[in-house]
């Protein structure tokens, strides 16, 4: 099955999922000094975070949940532009007068009111300090040469939950920067392909900065059991492994 196939299924799959109200959601704890972090794994490249009763929601897309049945947003980010991280359809459900939305230059021209955080700004919003950090392919291009995702224009985002932080890198391959970060309890890393990174060259990134903890997301059906044999020697990182997609229907 090639990739658009195989994305058409896993959407149809959420689709007749949908029908009947939002599926069993995978969920985590991480335990921080100001108390639990509940991430909830949405599907796809969503994740929503629950913290000291606010919530954040990451890329929100309509394709994976009914977002009128989740909780309201106290801050959305958004990583880029694409249509599966920015998507009004889903935004709209959680936007409250009081939700902040932060996103990239290319977001505010189609998120009205959306605060702009280019690579390498840092700001409070919702009470949480959010780090923007550059994401960007350097290999894997489009037919054109173009990157599919170009330095500058793509966000990650590192969240500071009471004394820990979090790095969602949005889509990105193992760049130099990803390799530089430091003092990171959990990262998000995506290997959804051909757009982001292989199982080694997420793994390769690990090994560089080293996150306490390691979930790999919005991996599609990249082979999540390849990281974890690639990471196996490292104990300093708990490499875990979520689901992002429902189970196929029996
Ligand atoms: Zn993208
Ligand atoms: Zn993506």
């Amino acid at each position: 099955m090639n990739k658009t196939s195989c994305a058409f299924v896993i959407f149809i799959m959420f689709s007749l999922l949908l029908v009947a109200g939002n599926r069993q959601f995978d969920k985590d704890t991480v335990k921080t000094g100001g108390g639990d972090l509940v991430i909830t794994f949405l599907g796809h490249g969503t994740l929503m975070f629950d913290f000291n009763k606010a919530v954040i929601y990451v890329d929100p897309f309509s394709r994976v949940a009914d977002f009128s049945a989740l909780p309201p947003a106290d801050l959305i980010l958004i990583t880029h532009h694409h249509g599966d991280h920015l998507d009004l359809a889903a935004i709209k459900p959680i936007r409250q007068e009081k939700t902040v939305i932060i996103g990239t230059q290319k977001c505010v021209q189609q998120v009205e009111g959306c605060i702009v955080m280019n690579n390498g700004d840092a700001k409070t919003a919702a009470g949480f300090k959010i780090e923007a950090v550059p994401a960007y392919n350097i290999l894997h291009k489009r037919e054109s040469g173009e990157p599919f995702h170009v330095k500058g224009e793509g966000n990650g985002y590192i969240i500071t939950f009471g004394d820990k932080r979090v790095y969602v890198a949005g889509d990105a391959e193992n760049i130099p920067e990803m390799k530089e970060l430091k003092n990171i309890a959990a990262a998000f890393l995506p290997m959804n392909l051909p757009y982001t990174m292989t199982p080694e060259m997420t793994a390769e990134a690990a090994k560089a900065f080293r996150p306490g903890i390691l979930y790999p997301y919005h991996y599609t059906d990249t082979d999540t059991k390849r990281l974890v044999e690639l990471l196996k020697n490292e104990k300093d990182i708990d490499v875990r492994i979520r689901s992002l997609y429902p189970a196929a229907p029996e």
